[in-house]
């Protein structure tokens, strides 16, 4: 029996393990690829993701961008700079990968070799089942049924999180943003800036982040039934950077939620995009990732430290320091209606110098969004 199973081993997944091995729990990590694997991800951190980490990830920063450059629908631009960066560009195959190995990182305590947390590859997950003592896993893995347990279980399975639905979250609605990105090689990938393109008359934007030897290009649907494919990326590709030669084209969807979160039942304490915590306006999903993994492994941590816990102790303590993500979850909805709604009129605004460097200057020192329009 371990103290908690971790169903996912991105974001969310590695950062929880991490805490809650580091704390000294027993946690079995489980995830359906072996790593390193790809990840549909444009690795776009902002300076409030960055310092969640729980450990050092400078040396996965490709790129360090100061200056965006914002597209207007009919092709006029502005740039947004700040002193410090305001985004740092990583490879998500290379950050899962590493923070996955931090997870499970052997420790040597008393001449003995301890390690953090567990990891399993699996095939799928079978069944879920709850009772007052812990969950149940039933799965598949190596063509075998075996069965595990734990007191707490988190699903930080990502978008189409198969725990969610195991434990009857498809009841309450997750809304899910089609994205698609792809690496077109360029020469001296570091001259272009990282661009958001809203002049392409979709419900959404085209972005260019630069990487170290070739720029990562991609498409954000505000809208659930969005369209998007590989020939728009290429034809994109051609107009902005003269190639229409693209390479690891992958596309997933992005989970939000337009109305009340839903965290979880009992003992099983949901994450990240399993939870539906991207934010609907760019579609920023490694912070409220990293956020809901270390929150919940505090949750669960305190939990297991009280003698008489009750079953869902950990989530009630998890629903409540996920309060300030919540609002500005809906702050951020909120600012994506006005924008897909009125692209024109609202970029506008934000083109003036007053306006956007008060949230590139609130942005480069890690605040979030609500933080930045407190003063408003
Ligand atoms: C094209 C694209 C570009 C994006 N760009 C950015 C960006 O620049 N910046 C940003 O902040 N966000 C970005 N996002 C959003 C971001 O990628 C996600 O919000 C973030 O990865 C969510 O982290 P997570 O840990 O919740 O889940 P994930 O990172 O999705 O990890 C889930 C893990 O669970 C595993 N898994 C899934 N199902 C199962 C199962 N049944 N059993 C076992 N394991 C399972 C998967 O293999 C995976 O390792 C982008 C998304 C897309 C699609």
């Amino acid at each position: 029996m371990y103290d908690v199973i971790i169903i996912g081993a991105g974001p969310a997944g590695t950062t929880a393990g991490y805490l809650l091995g580091r704390a000294g729990l027993s946690v079995l990590l489980l995830d359906r690829k072996n790593f390193p694997r790809k990840k549909a991800c444009a690795g776009g951190i902002t300076p409030k993701a960055m310092v969640l980490f729980p450990f050092d990830i400078s040396c996965f920063v490709r790129c360090i961008c100061r200056e965006v450059k914002i597209i207007r629908p009919g092709n006029a631009s502005f740039i947004v700079n700040a002193k410090d960066p305001l985004c740092y560009i990583t490879k998500r195959m290379d950050l899962d990968a590493y923070s996955l190995g931090k997870a499970i990182q052997a420790v040597y305590s008393f001449l003995k070799i301890i390690y953090w947390c567990r990891f399993k590859k699996i095939d799928r997950i079978i069944r879920l089942d709850q009772d007052d003592h812990g969950v149940s896993l039933t799965l598949s893995c190596d063509g075998k049924i075996d069965s595990v347990r734990a007191g707490h279980l988190i699903g930080a399975d990502g978008a189409n999180s198969k725990v969610r639905r195991l434990i009857g979250g498809q009841r309450s609605r997750l809304i899910k943003l089609p994205a698609i990105e792809a690496d077109v090689p360029v020469k001296n990938a570091g001259r272009y800036s990282m661009t958001f393109d809203f002049s392409r008359n979709i419900k959404g934007y085209y972005w260019i982040f630069p990487r170290k030897n070739h720029v990562n290009i991609g498409i954000f649907s505000a809208l659930p039934n969005g369209t998007m494919n590989r020939a728009l990326l290429k034809a994109y590709a051609k107009d902005r950077l003269k190639t229409d030669v693209l390479t690891d084209v992958k596309g997933y969807p992005i989970a939000t939620s337009y109305g009340r979160t839903y965290l979880g039942t009992g003992r099983v304490l949901l994450t990240g995009d399993a939870a539906g915590l991207s934010e609907p306006l760019l579609g920023e999903g490694i912070y409220s990732a990293l956020k809901s993994g270390i929150l919940s492994a505090r949750a669960i941590e305190h939990a297991v430290g009280r003698k008489m816990s009750a079953p869902s102790d950990a989530l009630g303590c998890y629903r409540q320091s996920l309060g300030d993500l919540q609002l500005d979850l809906r702050l951020y909805r909120y600012c994506a209606s006005i924008l897909y709604r009125f692209p024109q009129w609202s970029l506008a605004v934000g083109s003036c110098n007053i306006l956007h460097n008060c949230f590139s200057r609130g942005y480069s020192s890690g605040k979030t969004l609500r933080e930045i329009l407190m003063p408003f």
